[in-house]
């Protein structure tokens, strides 16, 4: 409780709700949700996110497209031109392995058009009523992002990881909720359908007297991802049958016999993963229906995660660089150094993920000792040979021409 002059109370949710109030008037009063107003094009969209996503051109092309057409959706239902014709929400379902960079797609996405984003794992969420995180408190990350603009908020992103583990063939034991995970689905598809959710603006139920805000999930867009361990078998074994219906010369079958390797064959079937795919394995029709972009994404392979490490714009490769740069020092890679990297990374079977971790590995003991050198105009180079024998950064040093 503040006490103000005389018997005047208030209590510190109040002095909060008052603050949300008056934050939401100030940005309604400068107008700073109403950059909807320009959509990017989906060729201008797909330019964007390759400063930042290597590969993965199908799904950068189909986000791109369901995107464009979402925003386009939300500003022809405003301009109120929309006649008899509405168009359907394009929610999308990712599927593709651990550090593909699903969230980094999403996330590349929300900030190309400069909407709130929040992201969330369906593993946490609960059913209302059961213990853990329900999906209000998604709405809230959400409005936290908006800095609690609402309006700017039912126009946001929200990204869902780990669809598939709320399968129901995902044998998923956990006591607290229910097992089959269809309750989750459940409360998924009314968020996904467009519903008025109660937000609690503290998150949890712990305060019942806080005023709920009243948030229109009827314009968010859903991206859900997923690894879906094993989906390409129910494609494979649905193709089979389609082979044995339309006889052995169908089109499919003809390419089936084509494939070079398992990899290859690997990635046709997933790009003939369609819903009842995904039901088969586990997630509810209804909900499969308000995903109707499926978009898988490929593994990535060592020249792709090579790229990863010096090419997007914040590549890591390139924040090392900065960092030395800050000690009036450059730092090179050798293209073997790189290779090893990748390999390295490559075998923790996380995808992209693991190269942070394999790069620091390789950085900290040299981070650490940087600071203690001279470091004006000097080169340090590593190698593959100075990643495997772990030589002091002082050894990296590369020599001079100009030494006297
Ligand atoms: P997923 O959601 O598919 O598990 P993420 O998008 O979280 O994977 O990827 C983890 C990290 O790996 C990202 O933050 C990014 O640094 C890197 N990464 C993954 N895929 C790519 C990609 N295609 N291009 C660039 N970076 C990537």
């Amino acid at each position: 409780m503040v006490e103000g002059p005389g018997e005047v109370y208030i209590c510190s949710n109040c002095v909060e709700l008052c603050q949300n109030i008056f934050r939401q008037e100030r940005k309604r009063v400068s107008g700073v949700s109403a950059s909807l107003s320009e959509i990017p094009t989906p060729r201008e969209i797909v330019e964007f996110m390759a400063q930042y996503v290597i590969g993965q051109e199908l799904a950068k092309r189909s986000l791109a497209v369901a995107v464009h057409n979402h925003y386009k959706r939300l500003l022809h239902s405003e301009s109120e031109q929309s006649g008899d014709i509405e168009l359907d929400k394009s929610n999308i379902l990712l599927i593709g392995p651990t550090g593909s960079g699903k969230t980094l797609l999403a996330k590349t996405m929300a900030r190309m058009l400069k909407v709130p984003f929040a992201i969330g794992d369906a593993t946490t969420l609960t059913e209302a009523g059961y213990v853990g995180e329900d999906v209000e408190n998604l709405l809230l990350k959400l409005l936290q992002a908006a800095d609690f603009d609402v309006e700017a908020a039912q126009r946001g992103i929200i990204y869902i990881d780990e669809l598939d583990k709320v399968g129901k063939s995902s044998g998923n034991v956990s006591i607290t909720r229910d097992v089959s995970g269809e309750g989750v689905q459940q409360s998924l598809l009314k968020m996904l359908e467009g519903t008025i959710a109660n937000v609690p603006p503290q998150g949890g139920r712990k305060h019942p007297e806080q005023q709920y805000i009243q948030f229109d999930t009827t314009n968010i867009l859903f991206i859900v991802g997923g690894t879906f361990v094993g989906l390409d078998e129910i494609v494979r074994r649905r193709l089979g049958q389609t082979k044995i219906g339309f006889g052995a010369d169908s089109g499919d079958d003809k390419q089936r016999k084509h494939f070079i390797d398992d990899k290859a064959e690997r990635e046709w079937l997933q790009s003939q993963i369609a819903a009842q795919d995904v039901v088969e394995y586990g997630l509810i029709p209804e909900l499969v229906g308000r995903l109707p972009v499926i978009t898988p994404l490929m593994p990535l392979a060592n020249d792709a995660l090579i790229q990863i490490l010096t090419e997007p714009k914040n590549a890591l490769i390139r924040q090392y660089q900065h960092l030395f740069s800050l000690e009036s020092a450059t730092l090179t890679f050798t293209a073997d150094a790189l290779e090893l990297l990748a390999q390295r990374a490559a075998k923790r079977d996380t995808g992209a993920r693991a190269l942070r971790a394999v790069l620091e590995e390789v950085m900290m003991d040299h981070m650490y000792d940087l600071p203690d050198q001279s470091n004006e105009g000097v080169e340090y180079m590593i190698t593959a040979a100075a990643i495997e024998n772990k030589t002091q950064l002082i050894d990296l040093r590369v020599a001079q021409a100009n030494t006297a």
